[in-house]
């Protein structure tokens, strides 16, 4: 039977027989004696395969090339190498899958990123995305975990929607119309009540809404789904796809909604300092050097909790050289954020009370009439990492919001409506996973934390 590399790494069980498969990384020696280095994807630790080339027919040995797919059965043993403690001593050799050396793309180590993505079909096979495919399964499991243990429930909301109330404009449409010859109106545009659903369909850019009307029936839930944006943002923290976490709580008024921020957000990061220290360590070395420090300095500091205002104030009074100029009533930028984060609080920071005309309709409005009680959780070097708010559940107010910003009112009835029938305070943010992902990893860029990334004339694999 076929052990893990992990498992047989763990408790190394000397003088047993055992059976591996994997693929191939490395393969040296001489002529008397074959070295393998070989990794299943259960661990970033390669176990060392010695092969005795008296043992076994030359073309057979001549065919484990980097790249390639192997079995082997044999005995572990103490290696005498300092680079590993075990190694297997290889009886038998079965070769699935040979690879072309003169083809195989990573033949040696340190293939830069923007390569590695434009193979992404075999970056899996490096260590780096090794490192971050098996974090990346660890935090879904923590996300999970985390909700499952305090009693919310896992709600799946719709991919596709025929809402548009966030972004306009920064939706994929969702259409199986003849682009050629699409039916018409009177007036010449197209007719979309012809089209699959009987009206204009998107992708989700949120579960949000509907993950409201859940947390009005059982409290606490929480969505995990991917988004879609449309926005032409070509940045490193923007994808055109990416996953988000959304938890919605009944009852949670904005301060409990950033308890529950602050604590999810250092139960992941200890988890994955817990679960995945091995593959953290090596993109700790390999890549940022900061990484374990950042990622304690988040668990060891209290988030500061500031007002937008405050943090206007604060930005304006630093005397800062900002490529965008701050004055109350402007969107903070990553630039104003990181400065928060990193030079003024030196902890993460968590901002309210934000100008109602930077944020969306739904957020609960103070008693001021100028700002709304939305949450951004700033993390150092990531900048904004969760957005969130206290929802307005004043029928009228909310009502009200909806006119003044010419949304569709008529498509939001059922919105609407829960504030109508036994309304009642409630709070929620969202988490992009993978701007999650780019912290806990270290990395520089969303698109490496992400198996396919999808951004602006990108949908390749
Ligand atoms: P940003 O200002 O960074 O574009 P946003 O204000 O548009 O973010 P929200 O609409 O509040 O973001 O979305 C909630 C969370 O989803 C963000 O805090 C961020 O973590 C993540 N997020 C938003 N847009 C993207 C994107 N295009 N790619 C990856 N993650 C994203
Ligand atoms: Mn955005």
């Amino acid at each position: 039977m076929r052990i893990r590399i992990k498992e047989l790494l763990k408790n190394p069980d000397l003088g047993k027989e055992f059976e591996i498969s994997g693929w191939v990384r490395t393969k040296r020696g001489n002529k008397n004696i074959a070295f393998i280095a070989l990794n299943d994807g259960s661990t970033i630790h390669n176990i060392q395969v010695v092969l005795n080339m008296a043992d076994f027919e030359e073309e057979i040995i001549r065919k484990v090339t980097t790249g390639s797919c192997i079995k082997v059965e044999g005995v572990l043993a103490a290696s005498p190498g300092k680079e590993q403690p075990v190694e297997l001593h290889g009886s038998r050799l079965h070769v699935y899958g040979t690879a072309d050396p003169d083809h195989y793309p990573l033949q040696k180590k340190g293939h830069s990123l923007e390569f590695l993505r434009e193979i992404a079909h075999l970056r899996p096979r490096t260590n780096t995305f090794g490192a971050v495919l098996r974090i990346r399964h660890a935090m879904s499991f923590a996300i999970h975990k985390y909700f499952n243990d305090r009693g919310f429930y896992y709600l799946h909301t719709p991919i596709i929607t025929a809402s548009d109330c966030e972004g306009a404009g920064e939706m994929f449409r969702v259409t199986t119309l003849d682009l050629k010859n699409p039916p018409l109106l009177e007036d010449g545009s197209v007719d979309f009540g012809e089209d699959f659903f009987g009206r204009e369909t998107s992708l989700t850019v949120s579960g949000q809404l509907e993950g409201e009307l859940a947390a009005l029936a059982l409290s606490n839930i929480y969505t995990f789904g991917p988004t879609f944006r449309a926005e032409n943002s070509n940045t490193p923290r923007h994808l055109a796809e990416f996953w988000m976490i959304e938890p919605e709580m009944a009852f949670y008024d904005i301060h409990d909604n950033m308890d529950l921020a602050e604590d999810f957000l250092g139960y992941l990061i200890r988890y994955a300092m817990e679960h995945c220290s091995d593959d953290l360590k090596f993109l700790n070395n390999m890549y940022d050097r900061d990484l374990m420090g950042r990622l304690e300095f988040t668990l060891n500091n209290k988030y500061e909790r500031i007002t937008y205002s405050r943090a206007v104030e604060v930005l304006i009074q630093s005397g800062e050289k900002f490529e965008y100029p701050v004055s109350w009533g402007v969107d903070l930028q990553t630039e104003h954020e990181r400065y928060l984060v990193e030079r003024h609080y030196r902890k993460p920071v968590m901002v309210t009370d934000y100008p109602k005309d930077i944020k969306a309709f739904y957020m609960k409005q103070n008693d001021d009439g100028k700002t709304v009680r939305g949450l951004d959780v700033l993390f150092p070097k990531i900048g904004e990492i969760i957005g969130g708010s206290q929802r307005e559940e004043d029928y009228h107010k909310l009502r009200r919001r909806i006119q003044e910003l010419s949304l569709p009112e008529k498509d939001l009835w059922w919105y609407l409506e829960t504030r109508r029938f036994g309304t009642a305070p409630h709070s929620g943010f969202g988490l992009g996973f993978e701007r999650l992902l780019l912290f806990v990893t270290g990395l520089g860029n969303i698109r490496d934390v992400i198996p396919f990334p999808r951004f602006p004339k990108n949908a390749n694999f």
